[in-house]
């Protein structure tokens, strides 16, 4: 293995968050090829955009790439994965390595595939963690990510060059590394091939809180244990509830089921993968698949009448009562 590709997103001008959580978990695996198989990897990431700004630049770096790879989309103004999947291809198979990772983004979801296909190549989808193994000698990328509804965790070693995985946005920290020296290229793609999709005009989906909910440092989550005879009563009052201690509402998946929170509010492993500071859950059974959402938050107070709920066993702070009367005391409290 000679180096790690970070396939690193840019949305809204900006190089995205869950880029470089990418970007510094590679350079984790630089670090541990280092100390245990004293192999050197180099950290590399490669972005197709319009335009790559200075602070974006910078913050690649500093999250622990050695080299930036720019690649100036001049076909269209906007993500086209029919050529975007190319033009990387082009570049890969010209600069290649054994492993690509990709933010699980929503773009990204639809390119990586794209990608692999054209490398004729497996893809390791919505990894929660990766490392560094040896097998037969050669450092091999094992990606671990859920499996059977979220029941077990499977650690998968790909046969096939190159190794690529996806992770979701949050899973990883973002690291401030300081490095030495940095290396900045730009490609020119070969192939530019006739964009056949026309980009009318592009609307902004405010209603979806997804980058919200990622950034909130305290998240009051609800879930079936709080719904009411008239459903969002309690879903109301932990809106008020967050407004006033400058928090972010999320759920579980039930409660998205039954139609009382948009699916952009729920966390887990089909939803979003959060890590604030302090999430309170209120009336949630700590199923494993919304555990997988919110477990690496940094307190987590869990208020549930059963005690023997699994919420619990990842609660720093357990409380068994009706959380729909902790939610009525805490507002009392504040108003
Ligand atoms: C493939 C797959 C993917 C999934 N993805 C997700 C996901 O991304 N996110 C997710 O959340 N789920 C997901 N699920 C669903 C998950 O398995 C659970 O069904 C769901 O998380 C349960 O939600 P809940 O805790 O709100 O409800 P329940 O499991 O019904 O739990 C309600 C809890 O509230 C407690 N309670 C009841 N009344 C009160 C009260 N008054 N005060 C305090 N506590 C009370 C109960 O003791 C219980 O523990 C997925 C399932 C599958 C199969």
């Amino acid at each position: 293995m000679n180096k790690i590709i970070v396939y690193s997103e840019i949305n809204a001008e900006k190089v995205t968050d869950a880029s470089l959580e990418l970007i510094s978990k590679a350079y984790e695996l630089k670090l541990q090829s280092n100390t245990e198989f004293q192999k050197d990897i180099l950290v590399e990431a490669v972005v197709i955009a319009v335009e790559l700004d200075e602070l974006s630049k910078q913050r690649i770096y500093k999250a622990g790439a050695d080299r930036i790879i720019f690649i100036k989309d001049t076909s269209a103004f906007c993500f086209m994965p029919t050529i975007y999947s190319k033009i990387f291809v082009d570049y890969f198979n010209q600069n290649p390595s054994d492993v690509i990772l990709f933010p699980a983004s929503e773009k990204t979801r639809t390119l990586a595939p794209r990608i692999t296909t054209l490398l004729d190549t497996g893809l390791v989808a919505d990894c929660t963690n990766l490392e560094l193994v040896l097998k037969n000698n050669d450092i091999k990328l094992a990606s671990t990510r859920p499996t059977f509804g979220g029941e077990l965790m499977a650690t998968i070693l790909s046969k096939k060059i190159p190794q690529c995985a996806t992770v979701r946005p949050g899973t990883f920290k973002i690291k401030d590394v300081n490095l030495g020296m940095k290396e900045y290229f730009e490609f020119t793609p070969s192939i530019y091939e006739e964009n056949r999709i026309k980009l009318l005009r592009s609307l902004l989906d405010n209603k979806v809180s997804t980058s919200t909910l990622q950034n909130a440092k305290i998240v009051l989550a609800g879930g079936y244990g709080i719904v009411s005879a008239n459903k969002i009563e309690y879903f109301d009052k932990l809106q008020k509830l967050a407004k006033i201690l400058n928090a972010t509402v999320a759920c579980t998946r039930k409660v998205v089921d039954y139609g009382i929170m948009p699916s952009s509010s729920q966390v887990g492993q089909t939803g979003q993968t959060i890590t604030p500071e302090l999430y309170i859950a209120f009336g949630i059974s700590g199923a494993i698949q919304h555990i997988m959402g919110m477990k690496n938050s940094k307190i987590i107070i869990a208020v549930n009448e059963d005690e023997n709920a699994d919420i619990f066993n990842y609660a720093d702070y357990k409380i068994v009562a009706d959380a729909k009367k902790v939610i009525d005391d805490m507002l009392g409290s504040v108003l």
